[in-house]
């Protein structure tokens, strides 16, 4: 008799302050039992409440192996759908159910979505100080280990964090992020020439604008950080606005990275834009609650660079874009990816081979009288 969803526990945590939500799904087999991730750090009781109160008991008792209708089920059953709050909570049950077929099948998860594609990806790690050389001292620290990939930071995200208003606000402004945007840009070029100037290009690094300049701003900040090459930039612009990077995309090589906050597939961005992947994201965050299989099916085959890219089987479409052309070792398993190939010369043979005999085929025989 197949497994049924015995029951769904939420276990709320906070290692270093950030707010997680683990989802538990326990069958009705003994020791069969399924964990995800629904976390949305800011909202975390809310998502435990939405698991608690209106999934759990929707689920239980469900057949255990039917994730694609279970997912329709939670996704359609409040008629209103989309959003980070249920989205998270649907794809830490979806996630919990999908660790529950790769146990109940002996394979691990990426086997039942069709294998391996590579051995690794690269994975950058955030380094942030109060000055190039604390910035600096922090990089190594990491080189020193065998990253690769750096997010450089000089202050926070974009330039600046909370606190109180700054003269310049005005009068009576209340606390919170503000941002000299003019300012921000010139001393992150400032930043990024000091880096380059201490640590060489023989490293990838990576900034976050964290969405805080005007759009207009960001085609001219773009096209003048292309002297640092960096791996890419990340939100170079909010949500709202995600047309522009068409425009930056006119006139600057520096690559882009852009999606965190999407959560509708189907009204926002075009899909080139959902350029943005993190560990998390699967969990629903920032993607709508697609099944993990389908998040997964998107981090690895499309649209992770702004600028056109073709997808390419034989080459790699890592988490974050990369430059082609180019090949890289590093920890095993954490940052290796393969050269850029335009397409497998094996599979290009066949490909014409089959091209040709198609053609063979169809071209009218000759008789013999
Ligand atoms: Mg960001």
């Amino acid at each position: 008799m197949a497994p049924t969803i015995r029951d769904i526990k939420v276990i709320c945590t906070a290692p270093e302050g950030i707010n997680l939500v683990v989802v538990k799904v326990e069958t009705s087999e003994p020791g069969l039992y399924g964990l995800g991730c629904a976390t949305f750090a800011y909202r975390h009781l809310t998502v435990q409440h939405l698991i608690e109160t209106y999934l759990r008991p929707l689920l239980i008792g469900k057949d255990v192996r039917n994730i694609s209708d279970l997912w329709q089920l939670m996704h359609q059953n409040a008629y209103w759908r989309c959003g980070p709050i249920v989205n998270n909570a649907i794809s830490g049950v979806d996630m919990a159910l999908w660790d529950i077929k790769g146990k109940m099948a002996n394979m691990p998860v990426y086997d039942l979505f069709g294998g391996k594609m590579r051995a690794g990806v690269p994975v950058y790690r955030h380094v942030d100080g109060a000055d190039v050389d604390e910035i600096c001292e922090n990089i190594e620290k990491y080189r020193s280990i065998g990253v690769r990939h750096i997010r450089c930071q000089c202050g926070g995200y974009g330039g600046g964090g909370f606190g109180p208003a700054p003269e310049w606000a005005a009068k009576g402004a209340e606390p919170g992020v503000y941002l000299d945007s003019k300012k921000y840009m010139r001393d992150t070029l400032k930043l990024f020439d000091g880096i380059r100037a201490k640590e060489g290009f023989d490293i990838d690094l990576v900034h976050d604008v964290h969405e805080r300049i005007h759009p207009t701003e960001a085609v001219t900040f773009v096209k003048e950080m292309e002297p640092y090459k960096l791996f890419f930039m990340e939100d170079v612009v909010p949500l709202e606005q995600v047309e522009w990077l068409d425009k930056i995309k006119q006139t600057s090589v520096t690559p882009l990275s852009q999606g965190e906050l999407f959560n509708n597939p189907e009204a926002g961005a075009e899909p080139q834009y959902r350029l943005h992947a993190r560990a998390s994201e699967p969990g629903g965050r920032h993607h709508p609650g697609p099944q993990a299989a389908d998040v997964l099916r998107t981090v690895r085959c499309a649209h992770l660079l702004a600028r056109p890219r073709r997808y390419e089987p034989a080459g790699p479409c890592s988490q974050h874009p990369h430059r082609s052309g180019r090949s890289e070792s590093g920890p095993a398993g954490v940052e290796r990816h393969r050269t850029a190939q335009p397409r497998h010369p094996e599979a290009e043979g066949v490909r014409r081979r089959r091209l040709c005999l198609r053609q063979r085929q169809a071209r009218p025989r000759c008789g013999s009288g």
